[in-house]
C-alpha cells in the first residue's frame, strides 16, 4: 500500500513572514488531525524557517521549491539541497513554470542532478514532469513523460527511485481551472509514468513509487482523482493557499 500524499505548491504567494504564519496557524490543527494521509506545505524560501518552528510539534511537512545540485559555490540567487536539509524534508524539482522561466538551469539533465543531490541530503524529491498543450493535442503525452521520467531517473538505484515522488502535471492544465480527467491523469501515469519505472527497474519497483497528479486539484475534484488506482495524491497550487485546502486533503484521506 503506498501512503496518500497531498502537497500544496505556493508558488510566489504568502512569502512574507507575517502572512505565513498567520495562514499556517489557521489551518495546522486540522490539517494535523488528519490521519492516512502525508500532508506537505511547500512555501517560498523566505518563510521556511519560521514555517519550521511553528510545525515542529506536528505531522506536517515542509517542502522547497527548487533547489540547485551543487553544495555551494558560485551560483548567485541559488539554495542548495543542504542548505534546505534542516528545514525541511520535500524539494518540488523540475516544476514546469521552472522549465519554462529558468534557462539553462532547468534541462532534464539538471533534473537528475537535483534528484541526486536531494537524495544525498535525504530531502525527498517531488519530480514534476508533464506535456504541453501542443503535445497533448497532437498525441506525443505519452513520449513526452516517459522521456522525463527517464532523464529524471538516470542512474538511481532501486532504493533511491523508491523515494521519490513523482508529479504528473499536464502544463496546460496547471492554474487553468482546466484539469485533466481522473481517467486521463490515471492512463498517463499508469503507461507512461508506472510503465516507465517498470521498463527501468521492474514492476514492483514501478508499483512503488508514489505518483501524484497535479493540475488544478480542487475540493469539488480531488475525490474523482483519488479514487484511481494509479493515483496516491495531488500537488496543489492555487488550492493550497486557501483555508479549503484543509477540506481538500480530508476528501483525499476519506476517498
Ligand atoms: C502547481 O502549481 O503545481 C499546480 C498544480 O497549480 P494549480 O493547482 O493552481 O493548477
Amino acid at each position: 500500500m503506498r501512503q496518500r500524499i497531498v502537497a500544496g505548491n505556493w508558488k510566489m504567494n504568502l512569502g512574507r513572514v507575517d502572512e505565513a504564519l498567520a495562514f499556517v496557524r489557521s489551518i495546522r490543527h486540522a490539517l494535523n488531525d488528519i490521519d492516512g494521509i502525508d500532508r506537505v506545505l511547500c512555501p517560498p524560501y523566505t518563510v521556511l524557517a519560521p514555517l519550521a518552528e511553528v510545525l515542529r510539534a506536528t505531522d506536517i511537512g515542509l517542502g522547497a521549491q527548487n533547489m540547485h545540485w551543487e553544495e555551494s559555490g558560485a551560483h548567485t540567487g541559488e539554495i542548495a539541497a543542504g542548505m534546505l536539509a534542516d528545514l525541511c524534508q520535500f524539494v518540488i524539482i523540475g516544476h514546469s513554470e521552472r522549465r519554462a522561466s529558468g534557462g539553462g538551469n532547468e534541462t532534464d539533465q539538471a533534473m537528475n542532478r537535483k534528484v541526486v543531490s536531494a537524495l544525498t541530503h535525504d530531502l525527498t524529491p517531488i519530480i514534476c514532469v508533464g506535456e504541453n498543450l501542443t503535445q497533448n493535442e497532437s498525441g506525443e503525452t505519452q513520449a513526452v513523460v516517459s522521456a522525463q521520467v527517464k532523464a529524471a531517473c538516470i542512474d538511481l538505484s532501486v532504493l533511491q527511485v523508491k523515494k521519490c515522488i513523482i508529479a504528473y502535471e499536464p502544463i496546460w492544465a496547471i492554474g487553468t481551472g482546466k484539469s485533466a480527467t481522473p481517467t486521463e491523469a490515471n492512463t498517463t501515469i499508469g503507461l507512461s509514468i508506472r510503465g516507465t519505472l517498470a521498463d527501468l527497474y521492474d514492476e514492483a519497483t514501478a508499483q512503488a513509487v508514489r505518483v501524484q497528479y497535479g493540475g488544478s486539484v480542487n475540493p469539488d475534484n480531488i475525490t474523482g482523482f483519488m479514487e484511481m488506482p494509479e493515483i496516491d495524491g495531488a500537488l496543489v497550487g492555487g488550492a493550497s493557499l486557501k483555508p479549503g485546502f484543509v477540506d481538500l486533503v480530508r476528501k483525499a484521506a476519506a476517498a
